[in-house]
């Protein structure tokens, strides 16, 4: 067994022992029973508890935490859930394609996100109630999450052992939708809506999807019923959850919720709620990404890889010194676009900023931007005068807001100089510091 197998074991047993014996004479018994006899892992683990002058029952004392009680420091954590919700994922896991899953737990104290490492060994979805054990919790952003890694089980529990999370519903601005959260009471405007028919495991669904907004912000939506949506229509909806889709806070919900079609006077118009939501890069960092966000911030940095670039013609990646890391020596197709870093103040985020609005930036196009290269024998000349123009400038950029292990990244649909209003200024300082 190598080290990090056992590492866990000698911690079931040291704690087994209630102080009986260290970590040390744990690690030395448990390694003497493992070469010496021909027993389960288990009758080892009972025998050297039992050696060391302990209680083999001890080994299986209940590790169970209720949702809000843990902490994010966790190891070897159990708990009964209700899933909330469950979604499969598809990442890369040195260079190997994975699947896992992620949701929200939910029991009667509250609920929490939680990520499922390995494959699932039996269908599971939302209602189901489930026993985790072996799971450990670390936190993101300040918030605690349980992980159920390759030593973690979660096995489906028959009937209702788990009572429903009842959290009074609460009313959430736009600007406020934070993945994990259940239960939302939204007052919003429709500004765009998608109809989908989606594969599922029951199979097909009716999706309608889109953005809402109020005063304060936009939220991408999906709704799993046809509560009869219109683009334009006010509505509140009551019994909303959120979670991240794609790096963005998503706003779902489905039969289980009421939609009530409110007054078209509730909220300002289409056109102006379009333009709302401006937020500053903490409240980004807070809620993890937003759709459609506004962002006044000042370009502190622009990277490598920013002006003139050229990029694989197989993979779009850039190329540096016409190779691809990919696929070696290839014919880069030129591009333009700025990658750079955007500081408010409150907080930095990388930005991308792409071809056609960095052409606005310098006012001409991609072959004259190759033509003034080749004439100074310089490619390096593009992205100097985007310095130029950008750094230290007020900006007010508009796009979708990603939020990654990498962190924030805006990829602007819209970058404008800002001129400063003061008094829109000082109402927004005020209101950052009301939060
Ligand atoms: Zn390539």
């Amino acid at each position: 067994m190598k080290n990090e197998e056992i590492a866990p074991h000698i911690e079931d047993i040291t704690r087994a022992l209630k102080g009986k014996a260290s970590k040390e004479e744990v690690e030395q018994e448990l390694e003497k029973w493992l070469e010496k006899y021909g027993l389960s892992l288990t009758e080892v683990k009972r025998s050297v508890v039992k050696k060391l002058g302990g209680d083999p029952q001890d080994l299986f004392a209940r590790t169970e935490k209720k949702v809000n009680e843990i902490t994010g420091t966790e190891k070897n954590l159990e708990l009964k859930a209700r899933i909330v919700s469950i979604n499969e994922k598809k990442i890369e896991v040195e260079g190997e394609p994975k699947t896992i899953h992620y949701g929200i737990f939910g029991d009667d104290t509250g609920t929490i996100p939680f990520t499922l490492w390995e494959p699932l060994t039996e269908p599971l979805e939302k209602g189901d109630t489930v026993h985790v054990i072996n799971a450990y919790a670390t936190t993101w952003n300040d918030k605690p999450q349980v992980n159920i890694g390759s030593r973690g089980r979660m096995k489906m529990l028959e009937g209702d052992e788990v009572p429903e999370f009842k959290r009074t519903p609460q009313r959430c601005d736009m600007r406020d939708v934070r993945e994990g959260m259940s239960n939302l009471i939204i007052t919003g405007r429709i500004l765009d809506l998608e109809k989908k028919i989606v594969q599922t495991e029951n199979g097909e669904k009716e999706l309608y999807s889109g953005i809402m907004a109020d005063e304060t912000g936009k939220v991408q939506f999906s709704a799993w019923h046809d509560f009869g949506l219109k683009e334009d229509m006010v509505i509140e909806v009551n019994g909303g959850y959120v979670r991240s889709w794609r790096g963005i806070p998503q706003l779902s919900f489905d039969e289980n919720a009421t939609v009530d079609k409110l007054e078209d006077d509730t909220l300002p118009p289409k056109d102006e709620l379009e333009e709302s939501g401006i937020m500053t890069i903490s409240q980004l960092a807070r809620r993890g990404g937003a759709v459609d966000a506004i962002v006044d911030a000042v370009m502190i940095d622009i990277k490598s890889g920013s002006g003139l670039i050229f990029r694989c013609p197989e993979c779009n990646r850039v190329v540096q010194k016409s190779a691809c890391r990919i696929h070696g020596k290839v014919d880069g197709e030129p591009d333009l676009r700025v990658k750079g870093i955007l500081d408010d103040g409150t907080g930095a985020l990388t930005v991308i900023i792409t071809r056609e609005q960095t052409e606005k930036i310098l006012g001409y196009g991609l072959d004259e931007a190759m033509q003034l290269a080749r004439d100074r024998m310089d490619h390096g000349v593009i992205k100097d005068e985007l310095e130029d123009h950008l750094i230290a400038q007020p900006l007010r950029l508009k796009g979708n807001v990603t939020c990654d292990d990498y962190g924030l990244m805006l990829i602007a649909r819209e970058v404008k100089e800002k001129k400063i209003n003061m008094e829109e200024e000082a109402r927004r300082l005020l209101d950052e510091v009301r939060v």
